[in-house]
């Protein structure tokens, strides 16, 4: 691009969309440099984690038709395959079928019965059709009527591994990367980033993908909106591993989600749905304003999951997995999400600085798109992003949140300021 500067790009966090961006710009021939506060996966990355759903069941056209590209990606490609495992999903729906989750599930599955995707879905409305079905939820105490979807095609993807195959492949690729204070950015402006160490990095293009963290760096005029979700593990026994090795995904808006155990730690990833969290800050660029910011595990270890919602872990396994509702909670933690307006990220560049881009807005579901985000962030960089998506993915005047398709099919909950909570004690 251009001899002034120390890089063609500088790429500042280097989790889901940073590591596909720096991926793909470097495979085009760009002199890339990725910045991130942690080596991959970074302690900050939402994506730090075992595991995360890959689904393709979207209310809207375009995110489904996305969320097929990416899983082609996950199938085939020889990167992301090793990966990505079947394990299947059974998504469960309040009995009525006009509340507005039943309303995302069933769009979900006309879009893709539309677009011609086959995917194996059955429709379990009864305990015992669940049990016949999924062995592993065999005694599952789920209400005598309700509406499942068990969609046996449904992946999950072994996210921390995933970062850290696509940093690899990046640096082979010829990416460059500064961890750690060197890396850390605390502030921004047109071609250039100082970070904690006072250096300071050149481009001709920076692209700020800091997930919960990027309105820290750079004016983000209420873009998004930072919330944090707790997310637990219990660990299971030998013999417990091997019953339940192979069981599906389950998920639910309103109780909570669960993956099958980790191969190696032999520990189930556990989501809550049943409340969440915000913290709050001095606004970096609105003086005498606040703004909801993260406040990460790693540097507040005893905000772990809050005290008096450990019930809700255990009516939420007792649904299904009666056997394992007695474990005590391992691990937990805050993971912090960026949600847009309507749950379309931000892809455009920032107003206030020339040359650059953000890209954020990942409302809790971008795990899914690592192997393709990339490609649409460093079409925006080259200035080759069709129309269409630069509408979709654009700058939004004045956004009114809670209207995210994402956002809506949320169910109400008690949403936490951290600093006036209990917290259990969870063991490592
Ligand atoms: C509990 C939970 C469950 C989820 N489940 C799913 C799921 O099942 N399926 C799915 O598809 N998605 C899921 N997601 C969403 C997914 O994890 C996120 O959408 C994705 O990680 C967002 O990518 P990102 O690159 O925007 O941010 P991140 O992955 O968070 O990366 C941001 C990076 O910026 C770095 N950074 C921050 N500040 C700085 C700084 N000052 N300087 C330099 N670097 C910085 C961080 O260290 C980090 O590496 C889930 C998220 C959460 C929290």
């Amino acid at each position: 691009m251009s001899d002034d500067y120390d890089y063609d790009v500088l790429v500042v966090g280097c989790g889901v969309f940073g590591l596909s961006t720096c991926l793909e710009l470097s495979k085009q021939g760009h002199k890339v440099l990725g910045l991130d506060a942690y080596p991959v996966p970074s302690e900050l990355s939402a994506a730090k984690d075992y595991n995360k759903i890959i689904r393709v069941e979207y209310p809207d056209e375009l995110s489904a038709k996305l969320a097929v590209e990416a899983l082609r990606c996950w199938e085939n490609d020889e990167l992301y395959k090793p990966y990505f495992v079947k394990s299947g999903r059974l998504t469960l729906t309040p009995g009525d079928s006009t509340s507005i989750r039943s309303q995302y599930e069933n769009k979900s599955l006309e879009i893709l019965a539309k677009l011609g995707v086959t995917q194996s879905f059955e429709k379990l409305t009864t305990p015992k059709q669940v049990a016949d079905t999924i062995s592993h939820f065999k005694k599952n105490n789920l209400p005598a009527k309700f509406n499942s979807t068990y969609n046996a095609d449904c992946g999950t993807g072994l996210s921390a591994d995933a970062l850290k195959a696509v940093y690899e492949r990046a640096t082979t690729s010829g990416a460059q990367f500064v961890f750690g204070d060197d890396g850390r950015a605390v502030s921004i402006k047109s071609n250039e980033v100082r970070v904690k160490s006072g250096k300071i990095f050149t481009a001709k293009k920076i692209v700020v993908t800091a997930g919960a963290s990027t309105g820290l760096i750079i004016p983000l005029d209420n873009q998004t909106k930072v919330f944090g979700t707790f997310v637990t593990h219990i660990k299971l026994t030998d013999a417990e591993y091997e019953k339940y090795k192979d069981m599906p995904i389950f998920f639910s808006a309103e109780y909570g989600y669960f993956f099958p155990p980790d191969k190696v730690d032999h520990v189930i990833k556990i989501g809550v749905t049943t409340c969440d969290a915000w913290a709050e800050i001095d606004h970096p660029f609105e003086a005498g304003n606040k703004l909801r910011a993260p406040r990460y595990t790693v540097d507040h270890p005893n905000e772990t999951f809050p005290l008096g919602h450990e019930k809700d872990i255990k009516v939420l396994l007792n649904l299904v997995v009666p056997e394992l509702a007695d474990h005590e909670l391992v691990d937990s933690k805050v993971c912090w999400i960026a949600d847009s307006c309507d749950s379309y990220f931000l892809i455009d560049e920032c107003p206030y600085y020339k040359d650059v881009i953000v890209a954020t807005g990942d409302s809790s579901h971008a795990f899914k798109f690592l192997p393709t985000i990339g490609k649409y962030i460093s079409q925006k960089v080259n200035g080759a992003l069709p129309a269409d998506l630069s509408e979709t993915w654009k700058w939004r005047s004045n956004p009114s949140f809670d209207n995210g398709a994402n956002t809506k099919s949320r169910f109400p909950r008690p949403h936490y300021n951290l600093e006036e909570i209990k917290f259990i004690k969870s063991k490592l």
